[in-house]
Parts: C-alpha cells; sequence; structure tokens
C-alpha cells in the first residue's frame, strides 16, 4: 500500500504518472489527490477542501476507483440516516497501469511492424490511401476512394520508423521496470 503523504507526493512528482493522472482524472482529479495524500477522508471534506463541486468530486474518485486506485468504506449516519462514503487513495498500481499500457502499445506497434515487413503496399498519390497488393490488385489498381491509380510504394521508411518506436518503448519499459519498485 503506498498511502502515506510522502508516497503519493513522490508519485505525482513523477512525471510520467503526473501525466497519466493528469489525461485519466483532469487537473481536478490531481486537486482531490492532493487532498487525499493520507488516508481515509469523506467526500464531502474534499470538495470543501477543493472547492470543487461534490458531483465532480465523485465522478472523480469513482474513476480512481474503477482503476482499484482507491477506495471507499460505507458507514451509516446514525444521527440523519445518511451513508458516509470515506474514500482512500493508493496509488501503487499506477506505475502497473502505465506499464501494461506501453506493453499493449508495444504489442500492437509489433503487430504492424510484422505487417509492413510481410507486405507490399501500393499507394494513391492523391490522398496517400495505402493498400497491400492483395487488395491492390484485386481493385485493378485503382484507389478504393478516388479511382487513381496506386503506385508501388517503398515502405522502407514506415518500417524504420515503427522499428524505432518499438526500441524506445522497450528502453522505456526495461527502464521502469529496474527503477521503480513494485512493478
Ligand atoms: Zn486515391
Amino acid at each position: 500500500m503506498v498511502n502515506n503523504g510522502k508516497d503519493i507526493r513522490s508519485i505525482i512528482n513523477n512525471p510520467e504518472a503526473r501525466q497519466f493522472l493528469k489525461e485519466l482524472l483532469g487537473d481536478e482529479g490531481l486537486d482531490v489527490i492532493q487532498v487525499m495524500s493520507g488516508s481515509g477522508i469523506v467526500d464531502e471534506e474534499i470538495a470543501e477542501r477543493t472547492g470543487l463541486k461534490l458531483n465532480l468530486v465523485r465522478k472523480i474518485l469513482y474513476k480512481l476507483y474503477d482503476h482499484r486506485l482507491a477506495s471507499y468504506i460505507r458507514t451509516k449516519d446514525p444521527e440523519i440516516g445518511w451513508y458516509i462514503y470515506t474514500w482512500s487513495l493508493d496509488l501503487s498500481r499506477v506505475f502497473e497501469i502505465i506499464q501494461a499500457r506501453k506493453r499493449k502499445i508495444l504489442e500492437e506497434l509489433n503487430k504492424r511492424l510484422e505487417f509492413e515487413q510481410n507486405h507490399v503496399f501500393f499507394c494513391c498519390k492523391m490522398d496517400d490511401a495505402k493498400v497491400p497488393f492483395d487488395i491492390a490488385s484485386k481493385n485493378d489498381f485503382k484507389c478504393p476512394q478516388c479511382g487513381c491509380i496506386m503506385d508501388y510504394m517503398d515502405n522502407q521508411q514506415s518500417i524504420m520508423s515503427l522499428q524505432h518506436e518499438i526500441g524506445r518503448l522497450e528502453r522505456e519499459i526495461q527502464h521502469v521496470r529496474q527503477h521503480v519498485p513494485h512493478v
């Protein structure tokens, strides 16, 4: 569990984790997280301390919950009979989620690379449509979009940029594995 203020601060000060949380939750989400630094806070108190509307705070909390980055305990207020939600933050999975996303992107890039390497492509000069040989030949080498005759396309550049991107991502994944605990 990464639950104390110091660990949470070190996670949200990590540029990659911060970027991920910002994309997931927006700027307001970062405000919510700052206030939650510590464990166990009622949603209404988060709204008070951030100045955000309670509905927005709850939306952010459930997004965190969806990604198993926060959990809540529901208790009944004996006096007013309403339920009270006390939320705790656990950002320890942030790097795990980031890594999983990268691995997924890497997988897709590898598939694309394989496809590029195993196919010959034709392209249209008018609209940049690009199709593999099989499809081009079925269409009598006419562009599926505009009907112009398609030309053979050297895809070496695409292959090289995919290889470059794959290498970069592999190094990043390796780097995190070495430098961030619990991944
Ligand atoms: Zn075309």
